[in-house]
């Protein structure tokens, strides 16, 4: 569900019509909703009453200050992979004690900012990280507190790309080594190990892979109380899918029920639980608008060539992903409907949104909408073929702000230096 709707024929994000932001800021950009993002917030946590649990946003998902700022308002943490997320979520004002530090390779500079920032956990995903923890945290005389990612060995059902939780990914503990490294972290100088962490996988559409994961964990937990360790965190990982909306798509499961499966595998512990929902919460709550530059008719179909590219959204490039398109105005009920291809102007083949869609009749300078592009969309662009990184734009009722302004290819060869020897 979400606040992207048409109204008196044009599609609008809450209140504002997105031709009236295209007329503002120029094609492509992105918008975010911030009701849909409070909602989605709000749905999960709701989900978690009762629980001792707590909701650390996937910055990765959607970085931007404005967005972080309006889930930091909302009582949101922040699950972070890097230094730079992490002094993002402290500047969007959340709490070190609801941050948590994960991902497989944090450098130095990462760990002794993570310590000193205070933040609730880091979670440990190898033995020589540990180490270095330790060491880092004896030299700065403070108290790591960490949680072994483990890799529970279950197979998420979802991309190959985005699955984490399989033996021979590179996420997380292997599973028989956890009672070792366990002990050996409560023996570690300058480490307080408060329990565990996993995350399976992203865009995850069925939840028995949680329910065997989650249960796998809870008898680890067991074994590790058996022999005198103290368990009192468990980080469930994010992942809860979406729905992009390709029609014979099954259904994304509800929050509801996903805690439903958390409450019986892990409620009985009685451990603090966290969770990192990135998608679930920013998905829904950005589209990506951008122009028909050409519309190029071929004998059986029509290239739709739009002013945005891969270097915007790569995720139909990188997944395969599907994303729903639409048009900007109300297509007349009943209209008639071609086959098209909706692609990029970018230099590869990849650069494809869309292909062979029933799509209404299109022309240049009409506005398409990518729907769900709210979560690892602006995040992942880059300024392939130089092309300047586009604005986001975030509503609220009847009120927009420019939350990233349009970057200028002035900007980008700004960076650039040329050597003694070509500047003679
Ligand atoms: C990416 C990631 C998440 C968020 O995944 P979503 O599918 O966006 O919910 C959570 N935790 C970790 C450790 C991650 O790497």
């Amino acid at each position: 569900m979400d606040f992207f709707n048409y109204k008196n024929g044009h599609l609008h994000g809450e209140g504002v019509a997105l031709k009236d932001i295209a007329d503002e800021v120029g094609t492509p950009f992105y918008v975010y909703s911030t009701a849909t993002l409070t909602r989605h917030f709000e749905v999960f946590s709701d989900a978690l009453r009762g629980m001792n649990a707590m909701v650390c946003f996937a910055v990765k998902a959607n970085s931007n200050q404005a967005v972080l700022t309006t889930l930091a308002a909302l009582g949101a943490g922040a699950d972070v992979v890097s230094g730079g997320e992490l002094t993002r979520a402290l500047k969007a004002n959340i709490k070190p004690h609801r941050i948590v530090f994960s991902g497989v390779g944090k450098q130095d500079d990462e760990i002794e900012f993570a310590l000193n920032s205070g933040i609730k956990q880091i979670n440990v995903e190898s033995e020589p990280e540990l180490d270095r923890i330790s060491a880092i945290s004896v030299r700065l005389g403070k108290t790591a507190t960490v949680a072994l990612r483990v890799n529970p060995d279950v197979d998420a059902g979802t991309h190959e790309k985005i699955t984490t939780g399989r033996k021979g990914n590179k996420f997380g503990i292997d599973w028989e080594r956890v009672p070792e490294v366990y002990q050996k972290a409560t023996d570690l100088p300058g480490i307080h190990i408060a329990g565990l962490a996993m995350h399976i996988g992203s865009q995850l559409m069925d939840l028995e892979p949680y329910r065997q994961a989650y249960s796998r964990v809870a008898e680890l937990v067991e074994t590790l109380r058996s022999r005198g360790l103290t368990v009192e965190v468990l980080d469930a990982g994010g992942g809860l899918g979406v729905p992009y909306g390709e029609a014979d798509e099954v259904e994304n499961p509800h929050p509801e029920a996903y805690t439903e499966v958390v409450r019986n595998t892990l409620g009985h512990l009685g451990t603090e639980l966290i969770f990192e929902p990135g998608r679930m919460i920013a998905g829904n709550s950005g589209v990506l608008v951008t122009r028909v530059i050409y519309a190029k008719k071929s004998t059986d179909k029509t290239f739709l060539i739009v002013d945005a590219g891969m270097n915007d959204l790569i995720r139909p490039t990188l997944y395969g992903a599907f994303h729903n398109i639409i048009t900007e105005t109300q297509p007349p009920p009943g209209a008639d409907l071609i086959n098209v291809d909706i692609v990029g102007p970018i230099c590869e083949t990849g650069d494809t949104f869309a292909k062979d869609r029933k799509f209404p009749e299109t022309k240049a300078n009409d506005l398409l909408v990518v729907r769900t592009a709210g979560a690892y969309g602006a995040v992942q662009s880059s300024t392939y073929n130089t092309r300047a990184l586009i604005p986001e734009v975030m509503v609220n009722g009847d009120r927009h702000c420019v939350v990233r302004k349009r970057m200028s290819v002035e900007d980008i060869i700004a960076l650039d230096r040329l050597p003694d020897w070509l500047s003679e």
